[in-house]
C-alpha cells in the first residue's frame, strides 16, 4: 500500500496539518464511498478532480468531508494519483472509472436499487428506499441524496 505522501492534509497537497480522528472518520465515509461506486481502470482519469469527487461523496454522506479526506481515503485503497497542475495545487486525479457511479443515477446511492418515477419517491421528496431503507432525498436531475444512512 502506498503511504499517504507527507505533503498531504485535511485541505489536500501542500497542506502541512496533521490528519486528525474527525479527518480519519470522513476518509472512512470516503473508503465506503468509493468502494462503492468506484473501480480502478489503467489510466489517470482527468475527470476524477478530488475537489469535484469529494463533492459527491459529500452529498452521499449527508456530511462534511474534506478534499485532502478524499485524496487519503483514495491512496490508503491503493488508487494511482497525481497531484493536479499549478503551484501548490491542493486537488489531484486518480485512475478512477467513473462508469459505477453514471450507472447508479437515479438508484438507492447507498445499495444501488434504481429508485424511479414509479416508485413513491419524486422530485423534491423524500421517502426510504424499497430495498436498504436508506433515507433519501430526490434532488435535480434525478440524482438521489441519501439523508440518511442505514444501519451497517
Ligand atoms: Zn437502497
Amino acid at each position: 500500500m502506498t503511504s499517504r505522501p507527507e505533503n498531504l492534509g485535511p485541505n489536500g497537497f501542500e497542506d502541512s496539518r496533521k490528519f486528525t480522528e474527525e479527518d480519519e472518520s470522513q476518509i472512512d465515509l470516503c473508503k465506503r464511498w468509493i468502494s462503492t461506486f468506484i473501480e480502478p481502470r489503467k489510466t489517470l482519469n482527468d475527470k476524477t478532480y478530488s475537489y469535484g469527487m469529494k463533492h459527491i461523496a459529500e452529498d452521499w454522506a449527508g456530511s462534511y468531508v474534506s478534499n485532502g479526506a478524499f485524496i487519503a481515503a483514495a491512496i490508503d485503497l491503493g488508487y494511482r494519483y497525481k497531484q493536479a497542475q499549478g503551484k501548490k495545487n491542493p486537488n489531484a486525479i486518480f485512475n478512477m472509472s467513473l462508469k459505477g457511479y453514471e450507472a447508479l443515477w437515479k438508484r438507492c446511492p447507498s445499495c444501488g436499487k434504481r429508485v424511479g418515477e414509479n416508485t413513491r419517491i419524486k422530485g423534491g421528496e423524500t421517502g426510504s428506499c424499497p430495498k436498504c431503507h436508506a433515507e433519501l432525498l430526490w434532488e435535480k436531475e434525478g440524482i438521489l441524496k441519501v439523508t440518511k444512512l442505514p444501519d451497517f
